[in-house]
């Protein structure tokens, strides 16, 4: 299926992560990555649509100082959606693939939004041992925002356009967003579901992981996703995916 919908994505910086040694090696549970290092970018999304945009993802935190050398923000979110003629407040929904702090870090800006979520996963980033955090901090201010909690996929729009798909298994509610674009097609980000396009090719999942065969199971059905709509997939962490979409300042269409 295609779709005419005025739809457009922008890949935006929110921050990069260094990983070696353990940090690399814990990418993936079968050994493949001990001794490699890895500069994977945290970017974040917009979605416009004639209904609304909606913010995929917030980013690392600009304003943590407990993450260390290994893990640089990006810049000012604001001034990203400025460039873009836009403002926190011109968002009408946030969805994050899940609560990890490079994924969430600056989520508390969106609080004007509605809250796209999986209650599981809501529920881990407000229990008891997250709200000891200092991630707590960034995205602490979601805990009040109109809140819509989705336990299937769902089709923010009405249209079939912006799909958010279940693919639990890196957390409880880990989800990834399709999108229908005009000209592109149908676009997959993936999430963490993988960190690198080396791990979708090889089915590897991080030592970090909740539950392995969930992971498995979730590979299988956005692959089988994927397939069905000939999908281009964007591997969210993987440098050359996002070089592809960073350089395109009128979006991907
Ligand atoms: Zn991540």
């Amino acid at each position: 299926m295609t779709t005419s919908t005025d739809l457009r994505l922008y890949a935006l910086d929110g921050g990069l992560v260094r990983a070696t040694g353990t940090d690399a090696a814990e990418f993936t549970d079968d050994g493949a990555y001990d001794g490699r290092t890895f500069e994977l970018p945290v970017p974040w999304f917009l979605v416009r649509h004639p209904g609304g945009a909606l913010v995929w993802d917030t980013g690392m935190s600009r304003t943590r100082t407990d993450l260390g050398d290994w893990a640089t923000a990006g810049p000012s979110l604001i001034n990203q959606l400025a460039a873009l003629g836009m403002a926190p407040g011109d968002i009408r929904y946030v969805s994050l693939s899940h609560g990890h702090w490079d994924h969430s870090g600056n989520a508390g800006l969106f609080a004007g939004a509605t809250w796209i979520v999986n209650p599981a996963e809501r529920a881990v980033m407000f229990d008891d041992e997250s709200r000891a955090t200092a991630a707590m901090d960034d995205y602490g201010a979601l805990e009040r925002a109109e809140t819509h909690l989705i336990s299937g996929d769902h089709d923010v729009f009405g249209d079939g356009s912006v799909v958010i798909a279940q693919a639990p298994g890196h957390t409880v509610g880990h989800t990834v967003l399709l999108l229908r674009l005009p000209v592109t097609g149908p676009v997959v980000l993936s999430g963490d579901l993988w960190h690198i396009v080396e791990s979708r090719t090889h089915r590897r999942g991080p030592t970090f992981n909740i539950d392995k065969a969930q992971t498995l199971a979730s590979m299988d059905r956005v692959e089988a996703l994927v397939a069905s709509t000939r999908a281009r997939v964007i591997v969210q962490h993987d440098p050359a995916d996002y070089a592809a979409l960073r350089g395109l300042s009128a979006g991907l269409r």
